[in-house]
């Protein structure tokens, strides 16, 4: 509710690199934009959406 994606996310897209490597150099996903981000709290600048910091396969810690 409330989320919105306003593009604002689009600026702080993170450079293209392999998916494997994402977590590993600090790129978050917002699940809700669709995009890695870098340079970004744990929330999205964008959407407010809590950012995926590790893959999903994996359990969480
Ligand atoms: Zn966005
Ligand atoms: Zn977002």
């Amino acid at each position: 509710m409330g989320r919105t994606c306003r593009n604002i996310c689009l600026r702080y897209q993170a450079d293209p690199v392999p998916n494997k490597i994402r977590y590993e150099i600090g790129q978050k996903r917002c699940t809700f934009c669709g995009i890695f981000m870098k340079d970004c709290d744990t929330r999205c600048i964008c959407c407010k959406a809590v950012l995926r910091t590790k893959p999903r396969s994996k359990k969480k810690e």
